[in-house]
């Protein structure tokens, strides 16, 4: 029986595969990051998803930072109320969720190269 594996292979889901989608094996374990017989990312841990929107999240702060916002005043009437942000704050904010991003990717990353190297054979 002629089996059509799809190239390239589905990215990695959150949930996991139930099914290699590289190698087709049906043995793979929902807990497991990579497929034990290939090797092959099934599995993202949580916490390189939040990584990631944190990543795209930072790019929110930079932009108000960019375009010199220092009051976010989303009550017309009342806004000037409000007290002025400090200039350099949402630049502050943008660099540190983007290294946190970058941190926990980096992180997740390190993780599920581990445990390829665990299984692979190559
Ligand atoms: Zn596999």
């Amino acid at each position: 029986m002629a089996v059509k594996i799809p190239f390239p292979p589905p990215p990695p889901k959150l949930e996991g595969y139930a099914q290699c989608p590289s190698c087709l094996k049906d043995d793979v374990y929902k807990a497991d990051l990579v497929c034990r017989h290939c090797g092959y990312t099934l599995r993202i841990p949580m916490y390189g998803w939040i990584g990631g929107a944190l990543m795209a999240l930072s790019m929110l702060p930079l932009f108000l930072w960019m375009f010199g916002i220092t009051q976010i005043n989303l009550l017309p009437l009342v806004g000037f109320l409000l007290p002025e942000i400090p200039f350099d704050t949402f630049a502050i904010l943008g660099i540190l969720m983007f290294l946190a991003g970058l941190g926990l990717g980096f992180t997740a990353a390190g993780r599920i190269r581990a445990e390829s190297r665990q299984y692979s054979t190559a």
